[in-house]
């Protein structure tokens, strides 16, 4: 077993030698510019990007014209929204999203908020859900865009997109998705799904880093969008730059395996993820899952250990790469925005943390973090004044202390 044990692959995931192997050629003699017509380097480029968007279009249904190539899911959720935005926002400013979106998805529409557009906070259930009922009674009549993710990063909870979906058609409101956690995990068909726009990004399903799909619908109905960034018009003109074309071999690639491998990862993932949960907690009291029990990522365990800090934690596990409260803004110790938005208290909030295993973790790396973990909470609890209060039958909400 090789240490550190990396089990945080919902921050990013090592792109997967079959994916490294597909791109090298075109960093060698294949170097040539997609966007070049009059020669072979160009077509060979342009047959390899063209390749790639049928890999996409296959994980999620949809036709190959409708794939956009991006840097990644920060700049699909931004051409996503404050494109629609530009498109379609001259009379219709309302914006409906969740309050448990990542900050991609955030904060595109709090920018959008100082522009004149309003913005309906979706508050979530306790297992971070939010219902297609909640999006219908939030619709108007100027409602422009609804936004709302595929999957949680930070706790696993899986939206219900199909439904929401269909509220969105019932009123023809635009809807997109952040499905950067589910692409490749889950099954995604954006015609059932009612799904306009859908946001996609390599490096968390084993692709390379800076490099992502948009899918646009071209049809019932046709999808346009302003660009957000100005140049040589690639991309139906929604995307100019030139095109990162071994990024998109990798992408590609990577997204023909997750989905050639998906049910039986799947599986083999839930199962050493309720392993890991089942061995924790058979052995720890006071310990809660954060996220939905069932509508949750296979590979994502988000859990409290009630009475010690997610940070202490883990500087007491320094073989396993995890990460504590919100993975993008773990540098400040304010508690994660997710949790709050699900109602779940600072000193819980606090002592979270989050596990998200993939394809290259083992059973045994299952049973090393299960020892780790137990030991490490029983070590800075023995440790914690609060637990011995809490274990003498003090109740710790209700001390008065002193000033
Ligand atoms: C990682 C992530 C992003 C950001 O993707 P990048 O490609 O790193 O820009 C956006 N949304 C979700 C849900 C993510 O997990």
């Amino acid at each position: 077993m090789n240490k550190p044990i990396y089990m945080d692959y919902n921050a990013t995931t090592p792109v997967d030698p079959r994916v490294l192997e597909a791109m090298l050629p075109y960093f060698r003699g294949q170097f040539g510019n997609a966007a070049s017509k009059s020669h072979a380097f160009g077509w060979t480029a342009e047959k390899a990007v063209d390749k790639g968007r049928e890999q996409l279009a296959t994980v999620i249904g949809c036709d190959p014209s409708e794939i956009l190539w991006t840097s990644g899911a920060t700049e699909g959720n931004n051409i996503a929204i404050i494109g629609a935005a530009r498109m379609y926002g001259e009379k219709n400013k309302h914006i409906i999203t969740c309050k448990t979106e990542h900050k991609a998805v955030v904060d595109p529409c709090k920018y959008l908020e100082t522009q004149g557009f309003e913005v309906t906070w979706l508050d979530p259930d306790m297992t971070g859900r939010v219902s297609a009922d909640q999006v219908r009674e939030a619709l108007r009549d100027d409602t422009m865009l609804v936004s709302i993710m595929y999957a949680n990063n930070e706790i696993g909870t899986v939206h219900p997109i199909e439904e929401i979906g269909a509220a969105c058609k019932e009123r023809s409101v635009l809807f997109h998705t952040d499905a950067t956690q589910a692409f490749g995990k889950l099954p995604i068909d954006v015609d059932a799904m009612n799904i306009s726009v859908l946001t996609m990004s390599a490096h968390k399903v084993y692709g390379p880093k800076g490099v992502g799909g948009l899918f646009v619908r071209k049809r019932n109905p046709r999808v346009r969008l302003q660009p957000v960034v100005y140049g040589g018009g690639q991309e139906r003109g929604m995307r100019s730059g030139t095109l990162n074309v071994p990024g998109i071999v990798g992408c590609g690639m990577a997204a023909e395996l997750a989905f050639s491998e998906m049910k039986q990862e799947g599986e083999r993932l839930t199962g050493m993820r309720d392993r890991l949960w089942a061995g924790l907690n058979d052995r720890l009291p006071e310990i809660t899952l954060n996220g939905h029990p069932t509508h949750r990522l296979p590979n994502t365990l988000n859990v409290s250990f009630k009475y010690i800090e997610g940070e202490s934690l883990m500087m007491g596990i320094s073989d396993i790469a995890v990460s504590s409260g919100s993975a993008c803004t773990s540098a400040s110790l304010e508690p994660s925005y997710v949790l709050r938005a699900m109602g779940v208290g600072d000193d819980i909030a606090h002592s979270s943390i989050r596990i998200s295993l993939g394809r290259f973790n083992t059973d045994e790396e299952i049973t090393f973090a299960i020892d780790a973990l137990v030991e490490a909470v029983n070590k800075l609890r023995e440790l914690s004044p609060l637990y011995e209060m809490a274990q003498e039958g003090i109740d710790i909400s209700k001390v008065q202390w002193k000033a």
